[in-house]
């Protein structure tokens, strides 16, 4: 059985949040945590995307950022207490690439990795030049295909 692309919403205020995240970074990069929801049915496994927060690095340069477990921890319970949406969760990560290039080997490896820990599939998205988004899925270890959806205006 082959599984349909995910749909991704990114809804509210996740793209300013990610284009003034990556550039108050610059010239480095910069990432953190995307929080939302899931909305699975027979049809479609969609993720409602809200939130991109920053889980800061000081050693991030141009080309890296890292992740620091405890950082992020924190980093997500203050985000989800301030938030106060009832929905809200864990979906994925983010990082901004300073220049024009695509997930890595490194960062599909490293989502793969972090795809083992959860039950839905995790999304990872590179912020880009030009507030381009590039998104990416993992589900149980492997590769999953995303679509961006539009948004209804609805969320
Ligand atoms: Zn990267």
């Amino acid at each position: 059985m082959t599984a349909a692309p995910i749909e991704v919403l990114l809804s509210g205020p996740v793209i300013a949040e990610l284009s003034s995240t990556a550039r108050a970074a610059l010239p480095n990069e910069t990432g953190g945590l995307l929080l939302g929801w899931w909305e699975t049915n027979d049809e479609v496994d969609a993720v409602i995307v809200r939130h991109a927060i920053e889980v800061p690095d000081r050693r991030a340069t141009p080309v890296t950022w890292v992740r620091r477990p405890s950082t992020a921890r924190t980093a997500l319970s203050r985000a989800l207490t301030a938030l106060k949406h009832p929905l809200l969760g864990y979906v994925g990560d983010w990082h901004s690439h300073p220049e024009s290039c695509p997930a890595s080997r490194q960062d599909q490896a490293s989502l793969l990795r972090t795809s083992l820990q959860y039950e839905h599939p995790v999304l990872l998205l590179i912020h880009l030049p030009g507030g381009v988004i590039d998104i990416a899925a993992g589900y149980a270890g492997q590769p999953r295909s995303a679509v961006r959806r539009q948004d209804e205006g609805a969320a």
